[in-house]
Protein backbone atom coordinates (compact mmCIF):
# COMPACT_ATOMS: atom_id res chain seq x y z
CA UNK A 1 0.00 0.00 0.00
CA UNK A 2 1.47 3.08 -0.82
CA UNK A 3 2.08 6.08 1.91
CA UNK A 4 -0.98 9.12 1.18
CA UNK A 5 0.59 12.27 0.75
CA UNK A 6 -0.99 15.65 -0.05
CA UNK A 7 1.05 18.78 -0.87
CA UNK A 8 -1.10 21.64 -0.51
CA UNK A 9 0.70 24.41 -2.40
CA UNK A 10 2.67 23.63 -5.46
CA UNK A 11 4.98 26.37 -6.25
CA UNK A 12 8.73 26.31 -6.20
CA UNK A 13 8.74 24.90 -2.48
CA UNK A 14 5.75 22.59 -2.80
CA UNK A 15 6.99 21.05 -6.21
CA UNK A 16 10.50 20.59 -5.09
CA UNK A 17 9.00 19.01 -2.08
CA UNK A 18 7.50 16.72 -4.22
CA UNK A 19 10.54 15.91 -6.01
CA UNK A 20 12.50 15.35 -3.52
CA UNK A 21 9.83 12.70 -2.00
CA UNK A 22 10.42 11.08 -5.67
CA UNK A 23 14.18 10.57 -5.37
CA UNK A 24 13.94 9.23 -1.63
CA UNK A 25 11.82 6.34 -3.32
CA UNK A 26 9.04 5.79 -0.24
CA UNK A 27 6.55 4.57 -2.67
CA UNK A 28 4.02 7.47 -1.97
CA UNK A 29 0.73 8.45 -3.59
CA UNK A 30 1.91 12.33 -3.87
CA UNK A 31 -1.02 14.45 -3.93
CA UNK A 32 -0.52 18.12 -5.60
CA UNK A 33 -3.16 20.93 -4.87
CA UNK A 34 -2.65 24.68 -6.23
CA UNK A 35 -5.66 27.35 -6.39
CA UNK A 36 -3.29 27.74 -9.61
CA UNK A 37 -4.58 24.72 -11.35
CA UNK A 38 -2.69 25.17 -14.16
CA UNK A 39 0.93 25.52 -12.81
CA UNK A 40 -0.03 22.60 -11.09
CA UNK A 41 -1.10 20.80 -14.41
CA UNK A 42 2.46 21.71 -15.31
CA UNK A 43 4.18 20.86 -12.03
CA UNK A 44 2.51 17.43 -12.19
CA UNK A 45 3.44 16.98 -16.02
CA UNK A 46 7.13 17.56 -15.20
CA UNK A 47 7.47 15.41 -12.21
CA UNK A 48 5.77 12.66 -14.14
CA UNK A 49 9.15 12.33 -16.08
CA UNK A 50 10.98 12.00 -13.30
CA UNK A 51 9.22 8.79 -12.24
CA UNK A 52 10.83 5.79 -14.39
CA UNK A 53 13.65 7.04 -12.26
CA UNK A 54 12.39 6.50 -9.19
CA UNK A 55 10.54 4.20 -6.83
CA UNK A 56 6.91 3.12 -7.54
CA UNK A 57 5.35 6.65 -6.43
CA UNK A 58 2.35 8.11 -7.96
CA UNK A 59 2.04 12.07 -8.55
CA UNK A 60 -1.68 13.32 -9.16
CA UNK A 61 -3.50 16.82 -9.12
CA UNK A 62 -6.51 16.92 -6.37
CA UNK A 63 -8.65 19.66 -4.39
CA UNK A 64 -8.53 20.02 -0.49
CA UNK A 65 -11.89 17.99 -0.64
CA UNK A 66 -9.69 14.73 -1.13
CA UNK A 67 -7.32 15.92 1.07
CA UNK A 68 -8.86 13.70 3.53
CA UNK A 69 -7.98 10.11 3.16
CA UNK A 70 -3.95 11.74 3.41
CA UNK A 71 -1.59 10.03 6.39
CA UNK A 72 0.73 13.35 5.65
CA UNK A 73 -0.39 16.65 4.59
CA UNK A 74 2.34 19.07 4.11
CA UNK A 75 1.49 22.82 3.62
CA UNK A 76 3.26 25.29 1.37
CA UNK A 77 1.13 27.51 -0.08
CA UNK A 78 1.14 31.35 0.10
CA UNK A 79 3.29 34.34 -0.28
CA UNK A 80 6.81 34.45 -0.40
CA UNK A 81 9.62 36.64 0.81
CA UNK A 82 10.47 39.64 -1.55
CA UNK A 83 14.44 40.35 -1.69
CA UNK A 84 15.06 42.37 1.68
CA UNK A 85 12.02 41.25 3.13
CA UNK A 86 11.45 39.83 6.98
CA UNK A 87 8.95 36.87 7.28
CA UNK A 88 7.18 38.12 9.29
CA UNK A 89 5.42 40.47 6.52
CA UNK A 90 3.61 37.74 5.37
CA UNK A 91 1.77 37.28 8.12
CA UNK A 92 -1.41 38.69 7.61
CA UNK A 93 -2.02 37.38 3.65
CA UNK A 94 -0.64 33.70 5.05
CA UNK A 95 -2.81 33.21 7.53
CA UNK A 96 -6.18 34.07 5.51
CA UNK A 97 -4.95 31.63 3.06
CA UNK A 98 -3.99 28.92 6.05
CA UNK A 99 -7.60 29.51 7.76
CA UNK A 100 -9.70 28.81 4.01
CA UNK A 101 -6.97 25.57 3.85
CA UNK A 102 -7.44 24.22 7.24
CA UNK A 103 -11.43 24.98 6.78
CA UNK A 104 -12.44 22.98 3.48
CA UNK A 105 -9.34 19.98 4.44
CA UNK A 106 -11.94 18.74 7.03
CA UNK A 107 -12.57 16.34 8.79
CA UNK A 108 -9.24 15.01 8.35
CA UNK A 109 -8.19 11.53 9.73
CA UNK A 110 -7.62 11.08 13.08
CA UNK A 111 -4.32 9.90 12.73
CA UNK A 112 -3.24 12.48 9.76
CA UNK A 113 0.25 14.34 10.40
CA UNK A 114 0.25 18.36 9.01
CA UNK A 115 3.68 19.36 8.05
CA UNK A 116 3.37 23.13 7.61
CA UNK A 117 6.18 25.16 5.63
CA UNK A 118 4.69 28.23 4.97
CA UNK A 119 6.05 31.51 6.47
CA UNK A 120 6.38 32.46 9.13
CA UNK A 121 6.46 29.24 9.94
CA UNK A 122 6.06 29.28 13.60
CA UNK A 123 2.93 31.80 13.95
CA UNK A 124 1.21 29.73 10.57
CA UNK A 125 1.93 26.45 12.16
CA UNK A 126 0.37 27.46 15.41
CA UNK A 127 -2.81 28.59 13.32
CA UNK A 128 -2.70 25.25 11.84
CA UNK A 129 -2.33 23.40 15.16
CA UNK A 130 -6.15 25.56 16.48
CA UNK A 131 -7.73 24.96 13.32
CA UNK A 132 -6.93 21.36 12.70
CA UNK A 133 -8.87 19.49 15.45
CA UNK A 134 -5.91 17.28 15.84
CA UNK A 135 -3.56 17.00 18.90
CA UNK A 136 -0.51 19.48 18.37
CA UNK A 137 1.91 16.36 18.43
CA UNK A 138 0.05 15.46 15.13
CA UNK A 139 0.72 19.67 13.53
CA UNK A 140 4.35 21.03 13.14
CA UNK A 141 6.34 23.09 11.41
CA UNK A 142 9.63 23.10 9.49
CA UNK A 143 11.13 25.24 12.05
CA UNK A 144 14.83 25.16 12.19
CA UNK A 145 15.43 22.27 10.88
CA UNK A 146 16.63 23.68 7.65
CA UNK A 147 18.84 26.30 9.86
CA UNK A 148 20.28 23.39 12.16
CA UNK A 149 21.01 21.67 8.72
CA UNK A 150 22.70 25.09 7.66
CA UNK A 151 24.62 25.49 10.63
CA UNK A 152 25.53 21.93 10.75
CA UNK A 153 27.15 21.65 6.72
CA UNK A 154 29.15 25.04 7.89
CA UNK A 155 30.87 23.80 10.92
CA UNK A 156 31.59 20.47 8.68
CA UNK A 157 33.73 21.88 6.13
CA UNK A 158 35.07 24.07 8.93
CA UNK A 159 36.26 21.26 11.08
CA UNK A 160 36.24 18.30 8.71
CA UNK A 161 33.79 16.03 10.62
CA UNK A 162 30.57 14.49 8.63
CA UNK A 163 27.88 16.75 9.86
CA UNK A 164 25.94 13.68 11.11
CA UNK A 165 28.00 13.67 13.69
CA UNK A 166 28.06 16.81 14.68
CA UNK A 167 25.66 17.74 17.50
CA UNK A 168 24.02 21.36 16.95
CA UNK A 169 21.42 23.21 17.16
CA UNK A 170 19.61 26.17 16.20
CA UNK A 171 16.17 26.79 18.12
CA UNK A 172 13.40 29.17 18.45
CA UNK A 173 12.06 31.16 15.56
CA UNK A 174 12.81 30.43 12.54
CA UNK A 175 13.41 34.01 11.59
CA UNK A 176 15.54 36.67 13.31
CA UNK A 177 15.61 35.53 16.82
CA UNK A 178 16.59 32.13 16.67
CA UNK A 179 19.58 31.01 18.00
CA UNK A 180 22.80 28.27 18.71
CA UNK A 181 22.94 26.03 21.31
CA UNK A 182 26.87 26.38 21.60
CA UNK A 183 26.59 24.80 25.65
CA UNK A 184 25.43 21.62 24.13
CA UNK A 185 27.06 21.50 20.53
CA UNK A 186 29.41 18.48 20.46
CA UNK A 187 30.94 15.74 18.12
CA UNK A 188 31.48 12.62 20.20
CA UNK A 189 30.82 14.41 23.28
CA UNK A 190 33.64 16.48 23.18
CA UNK A 191 33.20 20.85 22.72
CA UNK A 192 33.62 22.47 19.12
CA UNK A 193 36.26 24.62 20.62
CA UNK A 194 38.15 21.65 21.18
CA UNK A 195 38.29 20.81 16.97
CA UNK A 196 40.45 24.59 16.75
CA UNK A 197 37.31 26.30 16.15
CA UNK A 198 36.89 29.98 18.07
CA UNK A 199 34.01 31.64 19.86
CA UNK A 200 34.57 34.29 17.14
CA UNK A 201 33.98 31.71 14.18
CA UNK A 202 31.01 30.09 15.75
CA UNK A 203 29.59 33.50 16.10
CA UNK A 204 30.17 34.07 12.71
CA UNK A 205 28.72 30.90 11.48
CA UNK A 206 25.65 31.52 13.16
CA UNK A 207 25.11 34.65 11.58
CA UNK A 208 25.79 33.31 8.01
CA UNK A 209 23.68 30.76 8.88
CA UNK A 210 20.58 33.17 10.37
CA UNK A 211 21.06 35.32 6.61
CA UNK A 212 21.49 32.30 4.15
CA UNK A 213 17.53 32.73 3.27
CA UNK A 214 17.94 36.37 2.80
CA UNK A 215 20.71 35.56 0.79
CA UNK A 216 19.58 33.05 -1.62
CA UNK A 217 16.08 35.15 -2.12
CA UNK A 218 18.27 37.92 -3.20
CA UNK A 219 20.41 36.30 -5.65
CA UNK A 220 17.84 33.82 -7.02
CA UNK A 221 14.46 35.08 -5.52
CA UNK A 222 13.31 32.10 -3.45
CA UNK A 223 14.85 29.23 -1.56
CA UNK A 224 13.56 25.21 -2.27
CA UNK A 225 16.01 23.03 -2.54
CA UNK A 226 17.22 22.82 1.23
CA UNK A 227 13.66 23.47 2.97
CA UNK A 228 12.39 20.46 0.18
CA UNK A 229 14.89 17.69 1.42
CA UNK A 230 14.29 18.69 4.65
CA UNK A 231 10.69 17.94 4.75
CA UNK A 232 11.33 15.16 2.37
CA UNK A 233 13.31 13.84 5.42
CA UNK A 234 10.56 14.52 7.99
CA UNK A 235 8.15 12.49 5.95
CA UNK A 236 10.40 9.47 5.91
CA UNK A 237 11.14 10.08 9.32
CA UNK A 238 7.44 9.61 10.04
CA UNK A 239 6.71 6.97 7.76
CA UNK A 240 9.55 4.38 8.41
CA UNK A 241 8.57 5.51 12.38
CA UNK A 242 12.38 5.82 12.63
CA UNK A 243 12.56 8.23 16.30
CA UNK A 244 14.84 10.64 14.81
CA UNK A 245 15.94 13.63 17.17
CA UNK A 246 15.46 16.60 14.70
CA UNK A 247 14.01 19.81 15.79
CA UNK A 248 10.48 21.19 14.64
CA UNK A 249 8.41 24.03 15.46
CA UNK A 250 5.95 22.22 18.24
CA UNK A 251 3.60 23.85 20.53
CA UNK A 252 5.23 24.81 23.72
CA UNK A 253 2.27 25.11 26.03
CA UNK A 254 4.78 26.56 29.23
CA UNK A 255 5.33 29.20 26.63
CA UNK A 256 1.92 29.54 24.36
CA UNK A 257 3.56 29.53 21.12
CA UNK A 258 5.05 27.03 18.36
CA UNK A 259 8.98 27.42 18.16
CA UNK A 260 11.53 25.00 17.47
CA UNK A 261 13.10 22.53 19.98
CA UNK A 262 14.36 19.21 19.52
CA UNK A 263 11.46 16.41 19.50
CA UNK A 264 11.63 13.18 18.80
CA UNK A 265 10.32 11.88 15.76
CA UNK A 266 7.61 9.01 14.44
CA UNK A 267 4.92 7.42 13.21
CA UNK A 268 2.77 9.27 15.69
CA UNK A 269 4.07 12.38 14.64
CA UNK A 270 5.97 14.59 17.86
CA UNK A 271 6.47 11.74 20.37
CA UNK A 272 8.64 13.78 22.58
CA UNK A 273 9.89 16.92 23.29
CA UNK A 274 12.97 17.44 24.66
CA UNK A 275 14.53 19.51 27.55
CA UNK A 276 17.34 20.68 26.05
CA UNK A 277 19.75 22.49 28.94
CA UNK A 278 20.42 26.12 27.79
CA UNK A 279 22.99 28.27 29.73
CA UNK A 280 22.11 31.55 30.58
CA UNK A 281 23.01 33.13 27.05
CA UNK A 282 20.27 30.89 25.41
CA UNK A 283 17.71 31.10 27.88
CA UNK A 284 17.87 34.57 27.30
CA UNK A 285 17.87 34.15 23.29
CA UNK A 286 15.18 31.91 23.97
CA UNK A 287 12.90 34.38 25.74
CA UNK A 288 13.72 36.77 22.96
CA UNK A 289 11.81 34.46 20.09
CA UNK A 290 9.43 33.53 22.61
CA UNK A 291 8.84 37.31 22.85
CA UNK A 292 9.10 38.00 19.13
CA UNK A 293 6.26 35.03 18.51
CA UNK A 294 3.86 36.05 21.09
CA UNK A 295 4.10 40.30 20.12
CA UNK A 296 3.56 39.34 16.44
CA UNK A 297 0.76 37.18 16.75
CA UNK A 298 -0.94 39.80 19.54
P1 LIG B 1 5.38 30.17 -4.72
O1 LIG B 1 4.81 31.54 -4.98
O2 LIG B 1 6.30 29.57 -5.73
O3 LIG B 1 4.20 29.13 -4.48
C1 LIG B 1 3.14 29.37 -3.60
C2 LIG B 1 1.95 28.60 -4.17
O4 LIG B 1 0.87 28.66 -3.24
C3 LIG B 1 1.43 29.20 -5.50
O5 LIG B 1 1.48 28.20 -6.52
C4 LIG B 1 0.01 29.60 -5.15
O6 LIG B 1 -0.90 29.46 -6.25
C5 LIG B 1 -0.32 28.65 -4.01
N1 LIG B 1 -1.46 29.03 -3.20
C6 LIG B 1 -1.81 30.25 -2.74
N2 LIG B 1 -2.97 30.18 -2.05
C7 LIG B 1 -3.37 28.88 -2.07
C8 LIG B 1 -4.48 28.16 -1.52
N3 LIG B 1 -5.43 28.79 -0.82
N4 LIG B 1 -4.55 26.83 -1.75
C9 LIG B 1 -3.60 26.18 -2.46
N5 LIG B 1 -2.53 26.81 -3.01
C10 LIG B 1 -2.41 28.14 -2.81
O7 LIG B 1 6.08 30.26 -3.28
P2 LIG B 1 7.18 29.24 -2.70
O8 LIG B 1 8.53 29.74 -3.03
O9 LIG B 1 6.79 27.87 -3.08
O10 LIG B 1 6.97 29.46 -1.12
C11 LIG B 1 5.83 28.95 -0.46
C12 LIG B 1 5.90 29.29 1.02
O11 LIG B 1 6.98 28.55 1.62
C13 LIG B 1 6.19 30.77 1.32
O12 LIG B 1 5.41 31.20 2.42
C14 LIG B 1 7.66 30.77 1.68
O13 LIG B 1 8.02 31.87 2.48
C15 LIG B 1 7.75 29.46 2.42
N6 LIG B 1 9.11 28.93 2.61
C16 LIG B 1 9.36 28.42 3.84
C17 LIG B 1 10.62 27.94 4.12
C18 LIG B 1 10.90 27.41 5.51
O14 LIG B 1 12.05 27.14 5.86
N7 LIG B 1 9.88 27.24 6.33
C19 LIG B 1 11.64 27.95 3.14
C20 LIG B 1 11.32 28.46 1.89
C21 LIG B 1 10.05 28.97 1.63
Amino acid sequence: MKHKISIIGAGSVGSTIAYALLLKNIAAEIMLVDVDEIRCRGEILDLSDALPFCGPSLIHAGSTKNVQESEIIIIAAGKRQQPGQERIVLLKENKKIIESIMRSIQPLRKDAIIIVVTNPVDLITRYAQELSNLPTSQVFGSGTFLDTQRLRGALSRKINIAEQSIHAYILGEHGDTQFPVWSCARVAGIPLSDFGITQKELDRIAQETKNKAYEIISCKGASYYGIATCVAALCRTIIFDQKRVTPVSCYIKEFDVSLSMPVVLGAKGIEQILTIPLNNKEKKQLNLSIKALKSYAA
